[in-house]
């Protein structure tokens, strides 16, 4: 099929010859979607591939700043609103250094499949800037969030788009965020989710992701007769992701024994330390460097030490799920992995694998739970948040909770029935891929060009 090379080429073409990571995103999508198109021709016809490969609009705005010294400061600020088919624009939005169009396009674009996939009715999108939190005062946050969004809100709205947390944009940015849009506008319009519970949040969404991610994971070795319980697990990232992806496996009785942020790797063989990383990350916002001084048990893997990947991988274990970042799980940590006798790994992060990686993982038969299924547990629960807002209808953590099961629960069944459809094995990701095409593009041909 000639589709993909076509495809590549006008996506060359039309974007940057530097935005790398976007084309592999597109890449890894049309490749799997194959044996759906080879039955279902009528996405040819309407030229389908061509167009789910353009964003609808990319937005890039100065954002401008005082910090602390009364020094101004100058970002980059973006929103790539990519997809609305399936309904108004819904992602997340990242803080981090490494924010550039390329990142933001494929994030965009993977979110329009993993939106799609949990069968609610939202289109995808992504934005952030530049900017780093890092060091950052308080006041230095809020300033920097209170000019973000006077760049940028009259691009949104609560049926047009809706933004999100993600990387370096948890509750206290949201909030701030969410103030800014509501002193320019006069509206308390739900047009960012992950908002504080004081101000309309949905309980239980901050954990969603790394709940969610572990619920998937149940849900699918329950299918093979399998568990968690009492199994080794190595987690990356020590963000919101892990350090909640961590806190359910304690409850279903795993053991997560690594944690890794930019600085370093540890290594807790006998569980990590929850309360400590909490301690750490979510209060202090120090490095894990400080977690190895607490706790001498634990073994520390200064980054700048270990030039192969991330040490984490070096580690034997049952389930690995990669909750830091994109493609920070190569072909080589991924051999690692297999050597290991890894029996099932679990993306937390968008598209943390790199595809040699993947590629070995389904060689060797290792169960593959790809970002797109095993992390929309966050975007799920926000889905839920507009509609309390919405209804002015709160539900409590319990119900939440069982909702979220639910949803994690119907994506597997919705992408084991794809899967067998086209006889794929338990090719997860191609099987996600090809259930997230399908409703994007009937939508889009359901309403005309
Ligand atoms: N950042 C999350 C994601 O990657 C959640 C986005 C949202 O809640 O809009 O899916």
């Amino acid at each position: 099929m000639k589709y993909i090379e076509n495809a590549m080429k006008l996506a060359r073409q039309s974007n940057c010859q530097s935005d790398t990571t976007f084309f592999q995103a597109i890449e890894e999508v049309l490749t799997s979607i194959k044996p759906f198109l080879k039955k279902n021709p009528q996405y040819f016809e309407h030229n389908i591939i061509d167009r789910i490969i353009y964003p609808n609009r990319e937005i890039r705005f100065k954002i401008e700043w005082l910090d602390d010294n009364n020094h101004i400061q100058v970002n980059n600020g973006y929103r790539v609103q990519f997809n609305n088919a399936l309904g108004p624009y819904k992602g997340g939005v990242r803080f981090h250094p490494s924010v550039t169009p390329d990142i933001l396009k494929f994030l965009a674009f993977e979110q329009i499949f993993k939106n799609a996939i949990t069968g609610l009715h939202i289109g995808g999108a992504k934005g952030g800037a530049d900017f780093d939190p890092k060091g950052k005062s308080d006041q230095e946050i809020m300033k920097f969030c209170q000019a973000f969004m006077t760049a940028f809100y009259n691009s949104i709205g609560e049926d047009i788009d809706i933004l999100g947390g993600d990387i370096g944009v948890g509750e206290r940015e949201v909030g701030y965020l969410f103030g800014q849009y509501k002193t320019l506008t006069n509206s308390y319009d739900s047009i960012i989710t992950s908002k504080p519970i004081s101000l309309g949040g949905s309980k239980g969404r901050s954990s969603a992701t790394g709940y969610g991610l572990i619920y998937f994971t149940e849900t699918l070795l329950e299918d093979m007769g399998e568990t968690l319980k009492g199994k080794i697990c190595t987690i990356s990232g020590s963000g919101n992701v892990a350090i909640h992806a961590i806190e359910k496996l304690y409850d279903v009785g795993a053991i997560p024994v690594t944690c890794s942020d930019s600085k370093g790797t540890i290594h807790d063989p006998n569980g990590i330390d929850l309360a400590l990383l909490k301690e750490i990350k979510l209060k202090k916002r120090s490095s894990l460097e400080a977690y190895a001084e607490e706790r001498k048990a634990a073994t520390y893997v200064k980054r700048e030490d270990y030039q192969s990947g991330s040490y984490v991988w070096e580690v034997p274990c049952f389930a690995a799920f990669p909750c830091a970042t994109q493609n920070e799980l190569s072909g080589e940590s991924a051999q690692k992995l297999i050597d290991n006798d890894v029996k099932i790994v679990a993306e937390g992060a968008n598209m943390p694998t790199t595809p040699d990686g993947i590629d070995l993982f389904m060689k060797h038969k290792i169960l593959f739970a790809p970002a797109k299924a095993a992390n929309a547990g966050g975007v799920a629960v926000s889905v839920l948040e507009m509609s309390q807002n919405n209804s002015l209808s709160y539900m409590s953590a319990e119900e939440i909770d069982e909702k979220l099961r639910g949803i994690m629960s119907k994506i597997f069944k919705d992408i084991k029935k794809t899967c067998d459809d086209y006889c794929l094995d338990m090719d997860l990701a191609s099987g996600a891929n090809i259930l997230g095409f399908k409703r994007v593009a009937n939508a889009m041909i359901a309403q005309g060009v």
